[in-house]
């Protein structure tokens, strides 16, 4: 979709009120300069691609994250976790493994003048495990594009949005301009498993008055309305190892796994009900999952198994707090522990991972209906809302903090699961967006040192 509207188009459609109107002129210069900078936005989206940075392995790729903010002109800083600063505050989840030598990176851009109003773009670079790469039609970590979309772990999700920043920010120098406002930057870890990246991010920058994360859409260009909680759990199972010539006097830690599940799957069954899911969710047929994401256990095939280890993911639907949810899995734990089928069984259960509170993203909020608003004046269509069903980062903001925060990003596709990608042509819609989002929000000043 390249057909730009008029100038005069843009004029009329982009109502809201913005530190200094933008001169169409110039916002025509800004889209042309997103428009010439297509390929480069795809080559940034590989490099970022070809690290595998999974839980604990995220340093390279923060590191590169800090070169690609150097070569936009800015003074990268990395942002450590200092766990005994976050422990305190009710977004805190427990990590999963030591911080040392794992950080964030921000950069962040001041202008001669202040005219305009401070953003925060955001986005993380953590990518989940890629599963069983055979599966995959390319390597996971070796970006290729077919038919228009770029396939790797962490293409959509969500080093695309990262591309998308980099390509919008990019765009205005070319066209000569910079933000009249302190805009910051933003590359975070931990989004996957407990979100205390981006909350040490929050504290450590000065607090911006918009903030906007380009997580992707399911299957389309989507902006964020709303996102379940989740709650991670363990419950370890031990039962009493033998011969299995006397298989009937042990007790299979396997077989009691199955019985552990099963009253996780009634609590879900339950907090699926109709009174449990809160109007925001009403569209979704099911919109609390509890997902065995792992297990172990187990030493020998002709063994009675002594242990069994589950992990699990609890969705936390809003009007009910993680707490109450942590709550409810120590009461599930419990019922499982009193089936007469489990006698003789011992439950341990233990948190770790996200404890994270669902929240609104209101559409209507101006940071969201900037976005909107931009997005339709540069496309046939108004952008989708999206009801998620997981959670993002932009939690922190909605829920700890008054700046308003909205998720915008483009069409992404198997996200966590096998050959994930992301649209490049709706990558570029996404920047496009982006790039007069920023100019909008943030006003503009020409750079001193024209750029061409
Ligand atoms: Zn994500």
């Amino acid at each position: 979709m390249n057909n730009a509207p008029s100038p005069e188009t843009l004029e009329n459609r982009i109502t809201l009120s913005t530190a200094a109107p933008i001169d169409t002129v110039v916002q025509k210069d800004i889209l042309d300069a997103v428009d010439s900078l297509q390929d480069h936005s795809a080559d940034l989206l590989k490099r970022l691609v070809r690290h595998r940075s999974i839980l604990g392995n995220e340093q390279p790729c923060i590191e590169e994250m800090a070169s690609m903010y150097e070569a936009l002109g800015l003074a990268p800083h990395f942002i450590p976790i200092e766990e005994e600063k976050l422990t305190d505050h009710p977004g805190f989840s427990p990590p999963m493994m030591s911080y040392a030598g794992r950080t964030n990176v921000a950069a962040v851009h001041r202008p001669r003048n202040v005219t305009g109003r401070s953003l925060l773009l955001q986005g993380h670079l953590d990518v989940v495990h890629e599963g069983a790469a055979d599966l995959w039609a390319s390597p996971p970590y070796d970006p290729a594009i077919r038919d228009g979309r770029l396939y790797g772990r962490g293409s959509g999700d969500m080093k695309a949005g990262h591309a998308a920043i980099l390509t919008a920010v990019a765009a205005l120098r070319r066209a000569g301009m910079q933000p009249a406002a302190e805009l910051q930057l933003a590359a975070v870890i931990e989004e996957e498993c407990t979100g205390n990246g981006a909350l040490a991010t929050m504290l450590a920058l000065p607090k911006p008055e918009g903030c906007i994360i380009p997580e992707p859409g399911p299957g389309w260009d989507a902006l964020w309305v709303s996102e379940v909680g989740v709650v991670w759990a363990w419950v370890t199972v031990t039962g009493r190892p033998v011969h299995v010539r006397q298989m009937q006097r042990g007790i299979n830690a396997i077989d009691a796994a199955y019985v552990v599940v099963e009253h996780f799957r009634r609590y879900e069954a339950r907090m699926n009900e109709k009174g449990m899911i809160h109007p925001a969710f009403a569209g979704e047929a099911h919109p609390v999952n509890v997902n065995f994401g792992t297990i172990e256990g187990g030493e020998w095939n002709s063994s009675v198994p002594t242990r069994a280890k589950i992990g699990l993911r609890v969705g936390v639907m809003l009007g009910r707090s993680c707490r109450q949810v942590q709550q409810d899995i120590r009461e599930v734990v419990a019922s499982a522990g009193a089936d007469p089928r489990l006698t003789g069984i011992t439950l341990d259960l233990v948190f770790r991972g996200f404890t994270a509170d669902a929240c609104l993203l209101p559409p209507e909020q101006p940071i969201a209906r900037l976005v909107q608003e931009v997005h339709l004046s540069l496309n046939d269509e108004p952008v989708r809302p999206y009801c998620a069903l997981a959670l993002t980062d932009a939690r922190f903001y909605a829920l700890y903090s008054d700046t308003q925060v909205t998720c915008y990003g483009p069409d992404g596709d198997g996200a966590h699961g096998i050959d994930e990608s992301v649209s490049l042509a709706s990558l570029h819609r996404v920047t496009r967006t982006l790039a007069l989002a920023i100019a909008n929000w943030c006003g503009l000043e020409p750079i001193a040192k024209p750029h061409r």
